[in-house]
């Protein structure tokens, strides 16, 4: 019987770990934390297909190809064409399967997504939230972990909690033939056919993150720790070639944990969630510069803006009116969360003067006044001069002053192990790693992504890629042909 090892009980190694038993395989399932879940137990987990039941009950028309277009000009074309063509024709498959199992969907799913680039058509599918937790991924754990439960008590899964993968064994022609790990019970062997990588990305490792991105010194991760690149170091070891390794897209707007450096206490997501025009707030550089249209539509320009100021961050500025007039959803963000800052009463910055904000902020007094006063006046002639922002609601000019200072927060990181269609590891020369599968964000989301942010299109290819590679690794012990990419 083939005997499936999967590093990494997340969003895609769950799903690989019982596809592989289900296509007859006995598979151990290694996770180095206490708990299955990985990123899911953060993520919103918004997932993008084409063609699911739910996208027909609602009578969108849609296709794989056109969500192949979509993301292949989000991604200005660096997307590898193997890899998108897989994801987008496996999703609806994926999703209608995580429904079938009872994750649970929102009644409005699919629609569209404004957290990022608009698709052409509705198919970003939200799990329904847990009210009072972050994101809405861990809703998808139970169904998971019951489908798991179910196998592991028929002997097809052996599940290792707190148990890390520290290598990769190889036999004499380089094929990965096990793994070594480090458990409560020290160190040990397993032996296997084949390995799938399901380890996740690298962005809650910040020392990595800077080291490898110095020009982003300064951003911060909402990441889990554990997605620490432990996997993509495995790989490398034994001879696995990496791809977007130079990319990486902080998203604006991640407030910092004063009592955890490199976390993101929360992601206020003012550009993207809280529509400036309505606020009047003007957002400044560490400079004390504009450098964009406040009332910006794109999700992508505001993230390339973002990516070019100093230490990327991104200072909202407003002035006491605006505190007071935002709409509940904005106070969401202020009276409630921002002042109340989650245990950090520092998240608003306020002065009775635009000099005093500006020296507690660390930017030159008369920079920001120069701006400010800029700005009023283009308020005041109702055109804006230097960024053609449109909503002016009202000067900035009533104290006392506030700001929010927030860096570029990484959600995940483009850069990983690079696979053929077989999502077999390869090596430099395109020559796949017999026995090694990498599914998840182990990839890196520029493989699949390109050169942009394409909505539900991380989590949703981890679940997918996870199955898929588990099928693959089952067929080929089984001698029966892979699944690979149309
Ligand atoms: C806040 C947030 C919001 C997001 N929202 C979305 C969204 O809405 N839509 C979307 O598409 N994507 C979203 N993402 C990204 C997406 O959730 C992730 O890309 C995806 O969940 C990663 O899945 P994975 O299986 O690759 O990794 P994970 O789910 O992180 O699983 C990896 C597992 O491997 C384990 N592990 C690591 N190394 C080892 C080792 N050496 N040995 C044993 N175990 C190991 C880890 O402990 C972890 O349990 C979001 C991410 C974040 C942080």
């Amino acid at each position: 019987m083939t005997h499936v090892i999967v590093v990494g009980a997340g969003t895609a190694g769950l799903p690989a770990a019982i596809e592989a038993a289900d296509r007859g395989a006995t598979v151990t399932l290694v996770e180095k934390t206490d708990r299955v879940g990985g990123t899911l137990w953060l993520s919103s987990a918004i997932m993008s297909g084409a063609g699911t039941r739910m996208q027909k009950a609602k009578g969108y028309e849609d296709s794989p190809q056109q969500h192949f277009e979509d993301c292949f000009a989000i991604g200005r074309g660096r997307n590898d064409p193997v890899l998108l063509r897989l994801a987008t024709e496996v999703a609806a498959e994926t999703i209608d399967w995580l429904e079938q199992i009872g994750v649970p969907f929102t009644a409005d799913s699919p629609r569209l997504a404004p957290e990022h680039e608009l698709y052409t058509r509705p198919r970003s599918h939200y799990i329904q939230p847990i009210p009072g937790t972050p994101g809405s991924g861990r809703n998808a754990i139970p169904p998971l972990e019951r489908e798991l439960k179910r196998r592991m008590d028929t002997g097809s899964i052996e599940l290792r909690l707190r148990t890390s993968v520290t290598k990769l064994l190889q036999d004499g022609r380089g094929n990965v033939v096990g793994v070594r790990v480090a458990g409560p019970d020290g160190e040990a062997e397993i032996r296997g056919d084949a390995v799938i990588l399901a380890t996740g990305g690298y962005g809650g490792n910040v020392e990595l993150l800077r080291r490898l991105h110095p020009k982003f010194d300064h951003v911060i991760t909402l990441c889990p720790h554990e997605a620490d690149g432990s996997g993509l170091l495995l790989a490398q070891e034994v001879g696995g070639t990496t791809a977007f390794m130079d990319s990486l897209i902080p998203l604006p707007g991640g407030v910092p944990n004063p009592e955890s450096p490199g976390d993101c206490l929360y992601w206020v997501m003012l550009p993207n969630q809280r529509p400036p025009a309505e606020a009047g707030d003007i957002y400044v550089n560490k400079l004390g510069k504009r450098y964009i249209r406040e009332d910006e539509k794109h999700p992508d320009a505001r993230e390339r803006a973002m990516m070019q100021q100093p230490e990327t961050a991104m200072i909202a500025v407003f002035d006491e009116p605006m505190r007071q007039g935002l709409t509940p959803r904005i106070a969401e963000y202020t009276k409630r969360e921002l002042e109340g800052g989650r245990g950090n009463p520092n998240v608003i910055v306020s002065a009775p003067t635009i000099e005093a904000l500006a020296q507690k902020l660390g930017i030159d007094p008369a920079t920001l006044r120069a701006t400010i006063e800029r700005y009023n006046g283009f308020v005041e002639r109702g055109v804006d001069e230097d960024f053609g922002r449109e909503a002016m609601p009202k000067k900035l000019d009533t104290p006392p002053f506030h700001a929010v200072v927030t860096y570029g927060v990484v959600l995940g990181t483009m850069g990983g192990v690079k696979v053929n269609g077989q999502l077999q590891v390869v090596r430099e020369d395109g020559s796949p790693i017999g026995g090694l599968y990498a599914a998840g964000e182990i990839l890196g989301k520029g493989q699949i992504m390109g050169d942009g942010v394409c909505s539900g299109l991380a989590a949703g290819p981890a679940f997918s890629f996870g199955r898929v590679a588990a099928r693959n690794a089952v067929a080929a012990f089984a001698g029966a042909p892979a699944e690979a990419a149309r």
